[in-house]
């Protein structure tokens, strides 16, 4: 456990961690304080016997699922909810109350003392209001009490939570409304256990103050236009078509000590100074090499914790980067994969502090490394048709899968400024462009066979004059199509995998909420085009469906399939026919937000009701003023750091060297001063380049926060990257036991 390292090192008067810093005490530094603490890690007893409880058997076990509200509802309760969770259906109030009942005895029968309803306000995070089950019963105890309303509707205090203009003061409240898709689970703490309940966070007015509604109403504006197209292939059964999802998420783990020594990390999430390691990830040793132990008893943790919330978590591996690592679960339907997504990071986190060490879920805590993202695998299905975007086995569900993918590839050519907009933060902006993340450019990723089968139907399919083997869409010439592309193609931010999309200019740090309502409703509006003009042009008439839609499709690879591309998304080529393409290099936040500004964006949000146009705006201005709240918190510390802990390491080891020279002087040796040279013309360049930055963010903020966001991009952000290069510079000459910051190659490699 993490406090068993801060006793040891009690114990040894050594030295004193506390939050906030490492104090040097005995050490030189904090640095040398937190190596020394870091090499006497004595990992914690065992907590977990497998044996006597296999990992397999807890699965659930916090969850009120479907199968504990089966055995606690009576009947028919639990069919009415049930049709609320599979169709929509609107819940009876005195179900309600009957399911409230139950989910409470259970929860107190499993140690419950509170009930939380949690939600997901714009910053990404997850907030939780806790209320107790107690209420005094007038005769001086106690009653255990949860009704309906209760499970239904919450008040918290929600002014603390950006609205983006949405809530005025005066009409300051907010309310959180139970989702009965995504069960309430049950969040264990030493001390007590909590009732979780995931709920939606709205105004007074209705309007969404969260992640969470516009990806329900996504989810459904996508099953609405999904039905039309499988109504067309003879599908009439109405099975609830969802969004699915299955996001890898990656991060890195350090040892705590390190963290606190470093106030950067701590307080920015990312290292705003440290010089490239000489040891990097060029040598690869580390990508799916040996787990070290106590990051793998870590692992062993987090998946049980997770497997208690039901949440099937399945791979784990190491990274491309040195202490870095990924989890990722098994898909589900988009709403459940948003919430458990929000819960594995938490977990992360959490498990991480037992174990000693701290879990970093910034898109790039560590310059020059490979960054972290969260590769969203995205497709969408239903009961009885399975994945929509699974090749299949005969010409027939050719046709029909063909029909879906085309309309993927045409809205993300359409709407190649959303999906930048929705992934766009201060943080993935040092992975999106960089040379290691995808590109910020959007293009689709289809692999050989599939592209060839697109470029074929491009050149009009059917034409006779078109040489022998033509694809004809729903003729028998049409072979099976690949059900694995054998993508190894890292590079494409979004990519066909076999059966299903996978955005991955997603950030670590994010939460996926946001790129799954852009890509529901993107591929929710392409449907409502291909269907509108197939149901046109067939008039009912089914025998002439394939005829039309060899046309459409032909249709959208001509004036869509730029967007399509096999290569090398890093290199300059690519880049230059990009932009002969025409398609969007959105570098920055501040390039891509204003995708979000589009009349024609505008319209597609409203039109399919995911967000008014007031509630896309309250987006757009809090993304923005995030990005400038996070340039300016970080600035503040690059001035701070540069000042107080990298400047005076420096000078004393000028002063060193000063005063060496000085004495061999005195002595009448030959000296050379190259070294002093160096170190005084750095210490002027990092005193310069910090008045530099001083200036930079003493300009008056400007009301227009776009400006602001401009002046941070264009301004600020150079001026920090060129104190961070003197401090970098400085590292490489100031004696070791001087240096105060804990290095890359400490924070990367000791394990
Ligand atoms: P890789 O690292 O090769 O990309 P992983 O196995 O780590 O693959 O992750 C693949 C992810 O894709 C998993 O979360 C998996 O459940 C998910 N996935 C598989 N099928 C679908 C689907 N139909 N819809 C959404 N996600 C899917
Ligand atoms: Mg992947």
């Amino acid at each position: 456990m993490g406090t068993a390292i801060r006793d040891d090192a009690n114990k040894n008067g050594s030295f004193q961690s506390a939050v906030g810093g490492v104090s040097k005490g005995a050490f030189g530094s904090p640095r040398l304080a937190a190596i020394s603490a870091v090499t006497n890690y004595k990992p914690s007893p065992p907590q977990m016997n497998f044996l006597e409880e296999p990992t397999s058997e807890l699965f659930n076990c916090n969850v009120f699922s479907p199968s504990v509200m089966k055995k606690r509802l009576p009947k028919a309760v639990y069919k009415a909810l049930m049709r609320t969770i599979e169709s929509g259906e609107k819940l009876d109030d005195s179900v309600a109350d009957m399911v409230a009942s139950a989910m409470k005895d259970w929860a107190i029968e499993k140690g419950a003392t509170h009930y939380a309803h949690v939600f997901y306000p714009l910053t990404g995070a997850t907030a939780e209001k806790h209320d107790s089950f107690l209420s005094p019963d007038g005769e001086g105890g106690a009653i255990a009490e949860f009704s309906g309303s209760q499970l239904i509707q919450g008040e918290p205090d929600g002014s603390s939570f950006p609205t983006g203009g949405i809530r005025a003061t005066f009409e300051a409240r907010g309310y959180t409304i139970w989702d009965v898709t995504s069960p309430a689970y049950l969040l264990e703490n030493a001390n007590g256990t909590t009732l979780c309940i995931p709920t939606a966070f709205v105004s007074w007015t209705g309007e969404a103050l969260d992640k969470k509604t516009p990806v329900l109403r996504s989810m459904q504006a996508l099953n609405t236009q999904a039905q039309r197209i499988l109504k067309l292939f003879g599908h009439t059964d109405g099975a609830l078509v969802s969004s699915t999802a299955g996001p890898e998420q990656e991060y890195f783990l350090i040892d705590r000590n390190f963290y606190y020594a470093r106030p950067d990390l701590l307080n920015a999430g990312r290292t705003l100074f440290g010089a490239k390691p000489p040891k990097g990830q060029e040598f690869d040793d580390h990508y799916f090499g040996a787990i070290p132990d106590r990051v793998l008893s870590f692992m062993l943790e987090v998946e049980r914790e997770l497997f208690k919330l039901g949440i099937p978590v399945k791979t784990r591996h190491n990274e491309v980067a040195p202490g870095q690592y990924e989890i990722a679960p098994m898909f589900e339907f988009a709403n459940m994969a948003t919430d458990h997504q929000q819960l594995i990071m938490t977990t992360l986190r959490k498990v991480a502090e037992k174990h000693g060490m701290v879990c970093l879920t910034h898109e790039k805590p560590f310059a020059g490394v490979n960054g972290s993202g969260k590769h969203v695998n995205w497709s969408m299905g239903s009961a009885t048709h399975g994945n929509l975007l699974d090749p299949g086995d005969t010409p027939h569900e050719n046709a029909q899968f063909l029909l879906f993918c085309a309309a993927v590839i045409r809205a993300v050519h359409k709407f190649q400024g959303v999906l930048r907009a929705v992934v766009a933060s201060a943080s993935n902006d040092h992975r999106l462009g960089a040379n290691e993340a995808p590109p910020a450019i959007m293009s689709i990723f289809l692999g050989d066979q599939l592209t060839d089968v697109f470029e074929q139907i491009k050149s009009g399919g059917a034409n006779s004059s078109i040489p022998k083997g033509t694809l004809t869409v729903g003729a028998d010439v049409l072979p099976p199509l690949p059900k694995d592309a054998g993508d190894r193609n890292r590079t494409s931010p979004f990519a066909f995998t076999g059966n299903r999309f996978e955005f991955r200019a997603v950030g670590s740090n994010q939460s996926i909420a946001g790129p799954l309502v852009a890509m529901n409703t993107i591929v929710a509006e392409s449907l409502d085009f291909c269907a509108t003009r197939l149901e046109e042009a067939t008039g009912g008439d089914a025998s002439k469906l394939h005829g039309e839609l060899q046309k459409l499709l032909t249709e959208i690879m001509n004036e869509h399939g730029s967007i399509v591309f096999n290569g090398d998304g890093y290199s300059q080529e690519w880049h230059d026919e990009a932009a002969k393409r025409g398609l969007l290099n959105l570098k920055t936040t501040v390039d891509a937000l204003p995708a979000l500004e589009g009349e024609e964006v505008k319209e597609l949000f409203s039109k399919y009701s995911v967000l008014s146009e007031r509630e896309l705006e309250s987006r757009l201005e809090i993304y923005l003023e995030q990005y400038v709240m996070t340039i300016g918190v970080e600035a503040k510390l690059t001035l701070e750091l540069a000042r107080t802990t990298i400047f005076p390491a420096a000078i004393r080891y000028q002063n060193e060297l000063a005063s060496t020279c000085s004495n061999l002087k005195i002595l009448g040796y030959d000296f050379d001063t190259d070294t002093l040279d160096v170190m005084t013309s750095l210490v002027k360049s990092l005193q310069d380049s910090v008045g530099e930055l001083e200036s930079a963010i003493a300009e008056p903020a400007s009301d227009d926060l776009m400006a602001e966001a401009k002046h941070c991009c264009e301004v600020v952000l150079p001026a920090m990257n060129k104190v961070r290069s003197y401090a970098d510079a400085l590292e490489g000459y100031v004696a070791d036991d001087l240096w105060p910051l804990p290095t890359y190659q400490e924070m990367l490699f000791i394990k």
